[in-house]
């Protein structure tokens, strides 16, 4: 039997297929038109929870396969899909966000629908999509920031890069962060991507940002900050560092601003590699480009980004804000990093800590290490069993790692998974459309058409200015825009 079609069956042995299946969506094809004989073919409904990166791959490997029909319904919590594409990724990093024209493709699927505007717990619960639908996927993304769990951490300008992030991207739920500029240096925390993003919005030219998308709020800040200085602290060397090296060598590129690192922790750290039987491609790349950074001569640019190797955080140091932050110095001793016992005190008005994410906690659902508790994308209960139809996909699922494409192959392999299990069920679990259920609540969706409506209007008001868009910021002007709200 073909997965997803129940069996050939002739008119008289309809009952019997029907209390096999508890419901079913049918969609009759008579294949031989009066002679009784028929396939009633079983569609599949598939809710996906978060309409970020790793949910559009997901609904892009169901909706790609052609062994069985499914639906896909992409469910998010604000008005806007896209997820890290548009609240996450740098606005001066246009080409990474061009994978939106992959994601409005596979909207375009007429099995597809959009149900935006619509917030698990809040709207609908877990346990009554698992009565919807057939599977639920959750792609809810880690977008809880790290804390560095020292003293001060909570004084007026020490950020996380999960507020500031999303405060220069337009999410509607940053648009009010405190983010005092008026100091010409800041600290970052952190040898990752987002720290990187974090120095570069800090310290670029702001014409430069000007022609992007970044929110209109963040822009007006930054033309009138102070930062000078943005100083990224990793705590251990260049051969740990989790940055790209295209990120690293990116920063040669910038105008108005001197790339800084010091050539002799980076010499230390290939001699270091040197005793590695093998140095991995990543690691290379990135001393390569640590080392062409360091034998740049600065040139007196107006701002600089510096990089510091072995310095980990302790204490932020402040009055009512931050004044400065004390880190510990780390050294290699007898093949391991650890604290040599003394310490630096930098002075900054801004801290930014960039350490990693963890995924927000759901009513029923178990986590571990920040991510939810899974086996290959199945979601466990407490016991470590799987819980049957429920899956994870992305930052939810293995942890805040990998760029944007690393969520295709690992989101199919997933729903690889997913398909084999629901038509090998004996129960089809959809009932009613979650669509009526939301309308009965009063809930106003956003749906494809909506949308497109928010994103037309968005790039339409940037136009004039030559920017991609101008980011609506507040839920209740996108919903107006939508159409939702008079
Ligand atoms: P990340 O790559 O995991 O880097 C986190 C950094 O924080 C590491 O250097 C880590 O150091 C450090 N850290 C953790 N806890 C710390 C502590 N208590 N004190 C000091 N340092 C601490 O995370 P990310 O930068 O948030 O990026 C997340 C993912 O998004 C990554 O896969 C990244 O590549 C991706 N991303 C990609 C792009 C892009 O492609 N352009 C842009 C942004 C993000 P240790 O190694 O010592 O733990």
């Amino acid at each position: 039997m073909v997965p997803g079609f129940v069996e050939s069956f002739t008119f008289g042995g309809l009952p019997e297929v029907l209390s096999k299946a508890r419901w079913i969506w049918p969609q009759y094809r008579s294949q031989q038109a009066g002679s009784g004989v028929g396939s009633l073919i079983v569609t599949y409904r598939i809710a996906i929870i978060g309409a970020g990166p790793a949910g559009y791959f997901a609904a892009q490997a169901l909706l790609n396969q052609s062994e069985t029909p499914v639906e896909v319904d992409l469910i998010e919590r604000l008005p806007t899909p896209w997820g890290l594409v548009r609240s996450g990724v740098a606005p001066d990093h246009p080409k990474i966000k061009s994978v939106a024209k992959v994601f409005e493709k596979v909207s375009d699927d007429p099995r597809f629908r959009l149900l935006a505007n619509v917030e698990l717990g809040k709207d609908v619960n877990l346990d009554e999509l698992q009565t919807h639908y057939d599977a639920v996927v959750l792609s809810i993304g880690a977008d809880v920031g790290r804390t560095l769990g020292i003293p001060g951490e909570s004084l007026r300008g020490s950020l996380s890069s999960a507020e500031f992030v999303p405060w220069y991207n337009g999410h509607p739920d940053y648009v009010d962060v405190d983010v005092p500029l008026d100091v010409e240096r800041a600290v970052i925390i952190g040898a990752g991507n987002v720290a990187m993003d974090v120095a570069r919005i800090l310290a670029v030219d702001v014409e430069d940002l000007a022609k992007t998308d970044i929110a209109d709020h963040a822009l007006a800040a930054l033309r009138g900050s102070r930062v000078k200085e943005a100083i990224i602290c990793a705590r251990r060397g260049p051969e740990h560092a989790a940055f790209t090296a295209s990120e690293l060598r990116d920063l040669l590129d910038l105008e108005t601003t001197d790339a800084v690192i010091d050539a002799d922790a980076v010499v230390d750290a290939l001699s270091r590699t040197e005793d590695w039987p093998e140095v991995p491609k990543d690691v290379r790349q990135n001393l390569e480009a640590f080392k062409t950074i360091s034998e740049t001569p600065s040139k007196g640019k107006e701002r600089r980004i510096e990089i510091r190797f072995f310095l980990a955080p302790r204490e932020i140091k402040g009055q009512d804000r931050v004044e400065a932050i004390v880190l510990g110095i780390n050294a290699f001793i007898d093949g391991a990093i650890k604290d040599t016992g003394a310490s630096i005190t930098i002075p900054c008005g801004l801290v930014v800590s960039a350490v990693g994410y963890t995924t927000k906690s759901l009513p029923g659902v178990e986590f571990v290490k920040g991510a939810i508790r899974n086996e290959e994308g199945q979601v466990l209960d407490a016991s470590g069993q799987p819980i049957a139809g429920l899956y994870c996909v992305g930052w939810a699922k293995r942890g805040p790692s990998g760029v944007i494409g690393t969520n295709k192959s690992d989101a199919s392999r997933v729903m690889e998974q997913l398909l084999t299990d629901i038509t090998s069920r004996e129960e089809k679990m959809s009932k009613d459309d979650l669509k009526v259920t939301l309308n009965s609540r009063g809930v106003g969706v956003v749906e494809l058409e909506q949308w497109r409506k928010i994103n037309t209007a968005e790039i339409a008001a940037g136009e004039p200015s030559s920017r991609p868009r101008i980011k609506i910021v507040k839920t209740d002007d996108m919903l107006r825009v939508a159409g939702i709200h008079g």
